[in-house]
């Protein structure tokens, strides 16, 4: 009666985790980071254990047949749909199809060749092969392509890894003592549905963290991100120079402001969304130019900075002829298809600063600069007349 009541409340949680992600996954348009796929593994255990509750004891059966190829398949689906949250594109129905077919076979040649408890052994070690599989699959993760989730990847290993134990056990324990050793109200299965039923509640909320970790990592990027050209906004620009300012020994920083001469030529001749072309070529040649860790922005219309980080003055000027000449070289298809438009910036630099704070003193500066370079004819670098 009791593993009644346990084998019954595991299906209920199966089933509500599984509309709880299927909800989740109509919700998250476009990227659906493996949801669909985490609700049809828990659909698919689900059914398996509602098979068990109808089937009865472990005998052969076409429903006990049917319920291995589930059993089998929720954990390859979960596996396939954490491949999609790693952002690998991975096919489900056609894998999990053929799985289906390949074990109903392997099953119906095991049961006519060994019997009914070598096709259950077969499950038993197919399951430990899986999980031992998805454990490794884990803590390779944790040191590579999900360093940022090792705590969660670690966890996951853990509780894994005590389903692979009990499935070792049972593996053994048919071995050695037979079907007998499957009875629904043993002892042994008890713990294992009672396991199975603390997973079932365990692992849908981490699932769902992990998806909320992912989303306000891409709402941060997206909110410190230029969405035409990539580059830092702003607002990711004060971000980024709090975060160099407080965690380094402080080396001087300078700010250099390129704004694109005549821009408003550019878009009067050639329409809006070619001068858009341009400022992505020019984010690009500069992109191209700066030294690694140095901070590129989108301040706003065709204005950029550049804040050269651990600089001093001789390199920050290198860098700003650098940036003008490549800025020189960036040629766009315009409008009309012979023609290629090309352009020029001119840059102010400011005095060097070493505070987060300083930065809009020392914009306002490069600012002024920017202004003077302006004046004397464009396509040049200025410096701020308090040179540092
Ligand atoms: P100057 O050499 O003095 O800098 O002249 P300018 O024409 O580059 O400067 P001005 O400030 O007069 O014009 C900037 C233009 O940039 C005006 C605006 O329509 C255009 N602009 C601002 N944001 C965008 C944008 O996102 N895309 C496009 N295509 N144009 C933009
Ligand atoms: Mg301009
Ligand atoms: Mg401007």
């Amino acid at each position: 009666m009791t593993t009644t009541v346990i084998l019954g409340m595991l299906c209920v949680h199966l089933l509500c985790f599984s509309v709880m992600f299927l909800l989740i996954s109509t919700r998250l348009n476009g990227k659906k980071m493996g949801m669909e796929v985490f609700a049809l593994g828990n659909l698919m255990l689900g059914l398996a254990y509602i098979l068990q509750l109808i089937d009865g004891p472990p005998d052969w059966s076409w429903m006990s047949v049917v319920n291995h190829i589930l059993t089998l398949s929720a954990p390859v689906a979960y596996l396939l749909g954490a491949l999609r949250f790693f952002d690998r594109p991975t096919p489900v129905v056609r894998p999990l199809l053929a799985l289906a077919a390949i074990y109903a076979v392997v099953q119906l040649l095991v049961q006519a060749l060994l019997g009914d408890e070598a096709r259950h052994a077969l499950l038993a070690g197919a399951c430990v092969l899986l999980f031992l599989g998805m454990i490794i699959a884990l803590l390779v993760g944790s040191r590579t392509f999900a360093k940022d989730l090792c705590v969660e990847m670690l966890v996951f290993a853990v509780l894994i890894s005590g389903i692979c134990v009990l499935n070792a056990a049972k593996f053994m324990m048919i071995l050695v003592g037979g079907i007998a050793a499957l009875d629904m109200h043993s002892g042994f299965q008890k713990v294992f549905y009672i396991y199975m039923s603390f997973l079932a509640t365990v692992l849908p909320p981490c699932a769902v963290w992990l998806v909320l970790r992912r989303l306000t990592e891409e709402l941060r990027t997206l909110a410190a991100h230029d969405p035409l050209t990539q580059l830092l906004n702003r607002r990711g620009l004060i971000d980024a120079l709090e975060v160099h300012f407080s965690s380094r020994i402080v080396a001087p920083a300078y700010v250099l402001i390129v704004d694109i001469d005549h821009f408003k030529r550019i878009n009067d001749t050639h329409g809006h969304k070619v001068g858009d072309l341009v400022l992505c070529h020019v984010a690009d040649a500069l992109k191209a130019t700066a030294r690694q860790g140095d901070l590129i922005c989108r301040l706003g219309g065709e204005e950029f900075v550049v804040i050269a980080l651990d600089a001093e003055k001789a390199g920050v000027l290198q860098l700003a002829e650098r940036m003008r000449k490549a800025i020189e070289r960036v040629e766009v298809p315009g409008s009309n298809r012979n023609q290629s438009i090309r352009c020029t910036a001119t840059i102010g630099v400011s005095a060097h600063f070493t505070t987060a704070q300083a930065f809009d003193d020392f914009l306002q500066q490069a600012d002024a600069a920017l202004y003077r370079g302006k004046e004397a004819g464009r396509n040049r670098v200025e410096w701020a007349l308090q040179e540092g």
